[in-house]
């Protein structure tokens, strides 16, 4: 093992400003853990942009190595059930958040955040899916235990082109669901009709600014990844008895709304949450992603970068400008 590792620091300067750069780190600088993990693939999500530019609600302790997934090997492992060399990944917790994460060659992490690799994927896969898979898989979950089959008719996806929005259109596409895929992006149409979306509507149709507390029912189900007004106008506009699955806040925090959505109409509002989630929640789903969800075209869904390219990324996530994942390669 080298003396030192490579990873991506975010340090605050003395005027509260954020910089970030690739540096090498010494291991006695790692974190105390059972289980230390030589990272072969790391994923970019929304939540590491807000951690590495300084967000309070993510990170409050720098320098920081932001990054909420990770993938790799066991090097060493004081806890029974990991061996030196195992296959392993680690979503969520803390990781990436106050706990230095997975933007880096090495994690070091308590054994209760790490999985055995799902069946079925390879350790790159699992950074494909990484935390917006689980995610995805927690919001379709959740329209499937609320009983929105695919027979109610269609189902709404926001933010479609993100992570968490083209895999949720992946998994519903599998399960012969009919798609609308909700869009700020004009040129993505043809690529979220590849994925499995039957209708592509432009994002503002779904930002309703009338101040009507019900809407025209339309959806069955929704997996809404944008939060704000765009959350508001889904619910009031959902079928009676229908479901909306909500994990994002893209579009803002707030939920411009009244009660009669589910008072009248019966409408559930489900919150996802994948970072303290169950560990057999987490199971289920991703074994589930390992098979019978998996996306049938993962590569044609994400781009591979390196450590150095991870600034480029960061600003791009942050102006909503992604088009599917992106996964870090520290092979
Ligand atoms: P991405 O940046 O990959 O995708 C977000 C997408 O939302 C964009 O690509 C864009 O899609 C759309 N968008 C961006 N800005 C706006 C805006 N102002 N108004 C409306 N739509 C917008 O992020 P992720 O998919 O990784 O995450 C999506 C959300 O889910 C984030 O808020 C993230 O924090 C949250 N999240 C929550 C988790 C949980 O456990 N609850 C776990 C993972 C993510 P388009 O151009 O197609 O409209």
């Amino acid at each position: 093992m080298t003396q030192t590792f490579k990873a991506f620091l975010v340090e605050k300067t003395e005027d509260n400003q954020f910089h970030s750069s690739v540096v090498e780190q010494n291991f006695d600088h790692l974190p105390a853990g059972d289980v230390l993990i030589r990272v072969a693939y790391s994923s970019l999500n929304y939540k590491d942009a807000l951690s590495a530019t300084g967000h309070p609600g993510v990170t409050k302790k720098f320098p920081h190595i932001p990054g909420i997934d990770a993938a790799g090997t066991v090097v060493e492992s004081s806890h029974s059930q990991y061996q030196k060399d195992d296959l392993v990944i680690v979503t969520g917790y803390d990781l990436g958040m106050n706990t230095w994460g997975g933007f880096a060659e090495y994690i070091r992490v308590p054994a209760a955040w790490v999985m055995a690799l799902p069946e079925g994927l390879t350790l790159e896969e699992s950074m494909i899916l990484g935390t917006a898979g689980l995610t995805a898989g927690l919001c379709v979950n959740a329209l499937i235990e609320n009983s929105i089959f695919p027979a109610l008719g269609e189902v709404l996806v926001t933010g479609a082109t993100g992570g968490v929005g083209s895999l949720a259109i992946s998994i519903l596409s599998q399960l012969g669901y009919n798609i609308v895929a909700a869009t700020g992006k004009k040129d993505n149409h043809q690529w979220l009709k590849q994925l499995g979306a039957n209708t592509i509507v432009n994002r503002d149709s779904v930002n309703d600014s009338s101040g009507k507390s019900l809407l025209k029912q339309r959806w069955a189900g929704a997996v809404d990844t944008v939060g704000g007004n765009t959350l508001a106008t889904v619910l009031k506009s959902t079928q009676y008895n229908g479901c909306v699955a909500a994990c994002g806040l893209v579009g803002g925090v707030e939920l411009p709304i009244t009660v009669y959505p589910f008072i009248l109409r019966g409408v559930s509002l489900i919150g996802i949450d994948s970072v303290q989630c169950s560990s057999r929640s987490r199971s289920q789903i991703w074994a589930k992603l390992g098979k019978e969800w998996k996306p049938r075209d993962l590569a044609g869904i994400s781009d591979s970068i390196r450590l150095e390219q991870l600034t480029g990324k960061i600003d791009a996530i942050l102006k909503g400008e992604m088009q599917g994942r992106t996964i870090v390669d520290l092979t």
